[in-house]
């Protein structure tokens, strides 16, 4: 059997050996970026190195990083415990070339370690490359022997990868593989793709033009290499399942889950089991590198993810704190290749369980006036913004949580409400300031607030203010 600790380092190794320097991931916050919530690719901590800002650690490099994506441009959240291949907190496998090798090299590297050392079999990949990239068409065809009709050219953006509208870009190539045809699904490029049956595992990025407001305007002199590997979909792949929540990490989690609150992972109960289990990876890391639960930035998109895991956690009949009783668990499966989990393990404990036992005063009343007010909706209904609203301020209900909560009902969420009862809010909240006669020290203690959260304001809310503590 093919362990997900065993892949990692099979990739790493593989690298390794071709004279690549194996980096350490980086933490999940990201270091003199501001840009940027959480690290959420691997050449996230290279971003100087490819701009020619920072000299390379070595010519060519290979990592498995941590990544988040639950927030920004790549935001997977609602996606997780729904498809069988996306998480907010996953690992990528990289191999990295710092104008060294190009794109014959990239691909020869992959297929050889996909095919050969991880004996994936051919007749089932697929890859993709962007419709103009002739080269790389080419270099499948004879590198890999794969026919013309499974290298897929593709026009849109997902074949194009630029770091934002000024720097390095280039054309991708992404690497499917075919779960068979008892998953729904459809290759890449056809109406159906966003199915499970073809799953990506590996992109690479081919860095090769100079980009100055979105128009490419020459060639790099030295092109780069940048590439990603899910570690839990080849896991998934190479362990012989369907879906990145019946790998070994997350079978062993969810073993535990089960137990705790028992109540087996049924067609019912299954979606919180996962979420439970993904979002404990995520919000344990999160702790793990210095994040703690707050009202404003990285800290309330750590707090999101946890109370919607809360939430599910409620959902399956858990009648004390459940996340954690997990940490030892999760400590087990990762904490020898992340060491730092396991220094943390008392830290994210402690923040968990004070978290859960904290938002279980308000989540029961809370949903009980999600209920009251959802009794007369039916499927295609949208929940009032100002209920939302409520559910935020008062019981401390993010508002993709109760987004989350309505789903299976299909109900949905005005947005536009919330977003209008939360300016409305601030705008009294900045009314009431100006009104007990502010200086303008205070003007600008009010704008750092505003910026960097409301955290001290809470006597501006309404009632319990569970939302805003
Ligand atoms: P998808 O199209 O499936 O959402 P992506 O194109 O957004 O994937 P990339 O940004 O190319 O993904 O990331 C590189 C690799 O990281 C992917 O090929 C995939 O194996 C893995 N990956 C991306 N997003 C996730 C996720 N949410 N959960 C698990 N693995 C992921
Ligand atoms: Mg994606
Ligand atoms: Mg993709
Ligand atoms: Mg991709």
């Amino acid at each position: 059997m093919h362990s997900t600790n065993d892949i990692r380092r099979a990739f790493l190794d593989y690298f390794a050996q071709q004279d690549h320097e194996v980096v350490p991931s980086a933490p999940l916050v990201p270091y003199n970026d501001p840009s940027l919530m959480f690290v959420n690719a691997g050449m996230v901590p290279f971003k100087n190195v490819f701009t020619g800002v920072e000299t390379p650690p070595a010519p060519r490099a290979t990592s498995s990083q941590k990544c988040v994506r639950a927030g920004g441009k790549h935001n997977d959240l609602d996606n997780v415990g729904y498809t069988a291949r996306h998480l907010t907190f996953f690992e990528m496998l990289g191999n990295f070339s710092f104008g060294d090798y190009f794109k014959e090299r990239a691909i020869e590297h992959a297929w050889n370690l996909a095919t050969k050392d991880l004996g994936l079999a051919k007749d089932r990949l697929t890859v993709t490359v962007y419709h103009t990239d002739d080269e790389a068409f080419a270099l499948w065809k004879s590198i890999a022997g794969l026919p013309e009709n499974r290298i897929i050219r593709i026009a849109t953006k997902d074949n194009f990868w630029a770091m934002g509208s000024d720097g390095p870009c280039g054309p991708c190539s992404e690497i499917f593989w075919d779960h068979g045809d008892k998953v729904a699904g459809g290759p890449p490029g056809s109406p159906d793709e966003d199915g499970d049956r073809f799953v990506e595992i590996w992109n690479l990025v081919f860095m090769q033009h100079m980009q100055e407001a979105d128009e490419i305007i020459g060639d790099l002199p030295r092109p780069s290499i940048d590439t990603g590997m899910g570690l839990e979909r080849i896991s998934t792949v190479l362990q012989g399942v369907h879906n990145v929540f019946e790998t070994d990490t997350f079978r062993n989690i969810i073993d535990v889950s089960e137990d705790l609150v028992k109540a087996k992972a049924d067609e019912d109960t299954i979606a919180s089991h996962r979420v439970i289990a993904d979002h404990l990876r995520s919000t344990s890391f999160l702790i793990a590198d210095g994040v703690l639960p707050s009202n404003e930035g990285r800290g309330y998109v750590l707090r999101r993810i946890m109370r919607r895991a809360m939430r599910h956690a409620h959902l399956l009949g858990a009648d004390e704190p459940l996340m954690h009783r997990l940490v030892p668990t999760l400590v087990s499966e990762m904490g020898q290749a992340y060491p730092d989990l396991g220094r943390a393990q008392a830290l994210i404990t402690e923040v968990l369980e004070r978290e859960e036992a904290r938002f279980r005063q308000t989540l029961e009343k809370g949903l009980r006036l999600l209920d009251e007010e959802t009794g007369d909706l039916a499927e295609g209904d949208s929940l009032s913004g100002e209920t939302a609203f409520k559910l935020y301020d008062t019981y401390g209900f993010p508002y993709d949580l109760t987004e989350d909560a309505l789903r299976n009902r299909g109900i949905s969420v005005d947005k536009d409400g919330f977003d209008a009862a939360m300016e409305q809010q601030k705008a009294a909240a900045r009314a009431a300031w100006k009104g007990s006669g502010a200086s303008a020290d205070n003007e600008v203690w009010f704008d750092i607030a505003e910026r960097e959260g409301a955290s001290e304001f809470t006597g501006y809310s309404s009632t319990e203010g569970e939302g805003r503590v």
